[in-house]
């Protein structure tokens, strides 16, 4: 199998699924037990906090762990309930979706712009927010079991960058980037599904989304998932030992542009919908579409041929609206529905390159074919 998939899920790492195993056996205790298993079930977990914190330069106090970037972008959301929430076009369903359902007219404003996009790989430059003082607000008026305030910054903006796509990609810098909320999901970088996290910053407004339980800190209620949250600490481990976002930045960049330079070169009909140019993107994704061709067919005659890959985001599969992110880029629903994405990760080799390009120009050019005949029995 050809795996072009990353952006997707990349596959979990052998030493992510090994440490699991272990983690089943030796870590099945409840980490908020006061007893000797519990504390060494939390110490792993903070093992990953701090590895987190560590890679993207925040406090491990400020790091939450939840299920996935889904639950983080929900979280951060709904936190602003009956704020003004303003986000880029480009987004996560899981954004615009929740923005959706709780945006309003009074202040703070939250702005939520993801760094990188899951679909075309384009890096988005932050807002410039203005964050003067601002005091008179429900959102600020909550307090701890002592009656001190927890949000200690009452600013009329925040900034919520979703960097699911980010991590391990290029460097991060939360404090660089003046970020407020970050999200993260550990199936993204080799670690596994169902697990992700969410930056908030000391003293700024929050509301959790899951109540009923004193797990972190009061901010995330429900028995941690230590064997999950392990595994996502070994691939941080990865990320963090290897600077994979060096590797990214050439061989994987590399690869990518490669396809591209072939593509266009051999398949008539392409175009690209990434910039490929450095800075640009993510140096992982390569989104293309081809003139006549619609995506589902291409994905489905690749997969015969044992090369995976997807059309817009794989969380929009089954649903035959053009990609918004697509839509929003070009305006053009025959180029959102004639597009591919295929992604990279630190496995793949110019023999996947080779590979594609060994089927993909037959593909289109049949896909082309019919849709011209189709095109003139409907005269
Ligand atoms: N945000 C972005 C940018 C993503 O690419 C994804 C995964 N497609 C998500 C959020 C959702 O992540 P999760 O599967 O961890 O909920």
């Amino acid at each position: 199998m050809t795996y072009l998939d990353y952006a997707a899920t990349a596959p979990m790492l052998p030493e992510v699924i090994e440490a699991m195993q272990a983690a089943e056996r030796r870590l099945f205790a409840n980490a908020s037990a006061l007893h000797t298993p519990g504390h060494l079930a939390m110490n792993e977990i903070d093992h990953t906090r701090e590895l987190l914190a560590k890679l993207i330069n925040a406090e491990p106090e400020e790091i939450i762990f939840t299920s996935g970037a889904s639950e983080s972008n929900n979280t951060v959301i709904r936190t602003f309930e009956g704020c003004q929430i303003e986000t880029s076009p480009l987004e996560h369903h899981s954004i615009i979706e929740a923005a959706k359902m709780y945006t309003g007219d009074k202040l703070p404003k939250l702005y939520s712009y993801m760094l990188a996009n899951n679909e075309l790989g384009e890096i988005l430059d932050l807002p410039d927010i203005d964050r003067g003082e601002y005091s008179s607000s429900g959102l600020f008026e909550a307090k701890n079991e002592w009656g001190k305030p927890l949000v200690t910054e009452r600013r009329k903006a925040y900034l919520h960058s979703d960097l699911t796509q980010a991590l391990g990609k290029i460097p991060i810098d939360i404090k660089a980037l003046g970020l407020d909320y970050a999200t993260f999901s550990a199936h993204k970088i080799g670690g596994p599904i169902g697990v992700g996290a969410l930056y908030v910053r000391k003293g700024v407004p929050f509301r959790p989304l899951i109540v009923g339980g004193n797990q972190e800190n009061k901010r995330r209620g429900g028995t941690y998932n230590t064997v999950g949250i392990v595994g996502f600490g070994t691939a941080l481990e990865r990320v963090l030992k290897d600077q994979t976002w060096k590797s990214y930045d050439t061989e994987v960049r590399r690869l990518r542009d490669h396809l591209a330079k072939r593509i266009l070169a051999e398949i008539p009909g392409s175009s690209l919908n990434t910039d490929i140019k450095s800075g640009a993107s993510l140096p992982n994704i390569l989104n293309v579409s081809f003139r006549a061709a619609e995506g589902e067919s291409i994905q489905l005659y690749l997969d015969a041929e044992g090369i995976i890959v997807s059309t817009g985001s794989a969380c929009a599969a089954g649903d035959t609206k053009p990609s918004h992110v697509l839509m929003a880029k070009t305006g053009d629903a025959e180029v959102a529905h004639s597009s591919i994405r295929f992604s990279f990760g630190l496995d793949n080799t110019m023999e996947d390159i080779d590979r594609v390009m060994d089927v993909l120009p037959g593909v289109i050019n049949r896909l082309q074919q019919i849709s011209t005949i189709a095109a003139d029995n409907s005269r």
